[in-house]
């Protein structure tokens, strides 16, 4: 039997069938002396990312791979989309390995956030998650902010072994191991032009010292990310680049306001307050009254409620109302892969509307 080829880029198992799944290469391609799959090639030429899908089971035999390892977890999650970027079963898949989790693109958050409410947060909703982790820290893989720490954390939790870098797609993994590497070689953007090999496991290798290794694994793709249901235009919109700038509305009950066309805050029923909407500064947000917002969504979703854009909206799952009771506490709404809206007194009943799939969580208000 002939041995398959890998990708020198991503580790991918090569193949020249189908263009949408991971590791194709045009035949013509398969005699050339340094084989990169398509997408690896794209990413390096064009910078241009195309969507190649991995199975899941693909995703979970790889990972699962992990667990006949003696070596540290690193798991990054977006902190804009922490339930969204959640592996499910990842205790299991990586088996008795020590996990921390790094929430990635904190420099977004504005600066006023209680870092340590939102540690308290992601530790708690990790454990909700049935996920133990030793600890949890938070990092700008684009501004490289946070790594002191958690180089330090990790060679020290490490114990000499190997580290396996997990995390679903878009969550900043590769910006982040970049940025791990660029501060020990110096070497820029080390992943996406691939300086490091793939290995047979589908991992790329990186060396530590002269026994052991970081490895990449390849993003797992979780289907309740929105991002997998949205063009890239909108999704640039979608995604906050900037630090966010909160927007405050004061709203009587029976108020609605959209986020786009992609999610529908209804204030149902309390005392009149301000909310403070946390979410991409691109992201137009619309009021009108509760009575009339079905009626106002059919005529302008794709429109007005862009976006999603008419393209986002085929594929886009229909909205769909959960109605939640908010304690009476300063509370978030947090619709993962978009923002959060802060309640501030509680005390209120309000519906939401969001894609289906997407599951909206509460947590004590981070400001
Ligand atoms: P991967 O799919 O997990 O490897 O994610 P990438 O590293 O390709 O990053 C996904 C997107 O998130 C890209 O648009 C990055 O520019 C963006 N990104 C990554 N890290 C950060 C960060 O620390 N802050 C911000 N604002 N964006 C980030």
């Amino acid at each position: 039997m002939e041995e398959a080829l890998h990708c020198e880029g991503c580790g991918a198992e090569i193949q020249t069938e189908d263009k949408t799944k991971s590791g194709y290469v045009p035949k013509s391609a398969l005699n050339n002396e340094h084989i990169i799959c398509q997408r690896c090639f794209r990413l390096k030429h064009y910078n241009e990312v195309q969507d190649v899908e991995y199975t899941d089971d693909d995703y979970l035999r790889m990972i699962n791979q992990v667990s006949n390892t003696d070596s540290l977890v690193v798991k990054v999650v977006d902190i804009f989309d922490f339930n969204g970027s959640f592996i499910t079963g990842l205790q299991r898949l990586t088996g008795n390995n020590p996990i921390i989790l790094i929430g990635n693109k904190v420099d977004l958050l504005p600066k006023s956030t209680n870092r340590n409410k939102l540690i308290h947060w992601m530790k708690k909703t990790a454990s909700d998650f049935g996920l133990t982790v030793q600890d949890v820290f938070l990092v700008s893989a684009e501004k490289a902010q946070g790594f002191d720490q958690v180089e330090k954390e990790i060679e020290a939790r490490r114990n000499d072994k190997d580290v396996y870098i997990v995390g679903c797609t878009n969550v900043g993994k590769s910006t982040f191991i970049n940025q791990l590497i660029r501060r020990s070689s110096g070497v820029k953007d080390a992943i996406t032009t691939s300086y490091f090999p793939g290995t047979t496991l589908g991992f790329i290798q990186i060396p530590l010292d002269r026994k052991s290794y970081m490895y990449d694994t390849p993003g797992v793709v979780n289907r309740r990310q929105l991002v997998h249901y949205v063009t890239d235009k909108d999704l640039k919109v979608i995604t906050p680049k900037k630090e966010i700038k909160p927007k405050v509305y004061q709203l009587q009950d029976q108020q609605t306001l959209f986020f786009g066309g992609f999610g529908r805050f209804d204030f149902e029923k309390g005392m009149k307050q301000s909310f403070v909407c946390y979410f991409s500064n691109q992201l137009m947000i619309h009021r009108t009254k509760l009575e009339q917002a079905d009626e106002f969504y059919q005529k302008h979703v794709g429109e007005l409620l862009q976006p999603p854009s008419p393209e986002t909206l085929e594929q886009l799952p229909e909205l769909t109302k959960q109605t939640i009771k908010i304690p009476l506490k300063k509370t978030d709404i947090v619709i993962p892969g978009l923002g959060w809206i802060t309640v501030p007194d509680g005390g209120v009943t309000i519906s939401i509307h969001v894609p289906k799939g997407v599951n909206i969580s509460l947590r004590p208000a981070l400001i």
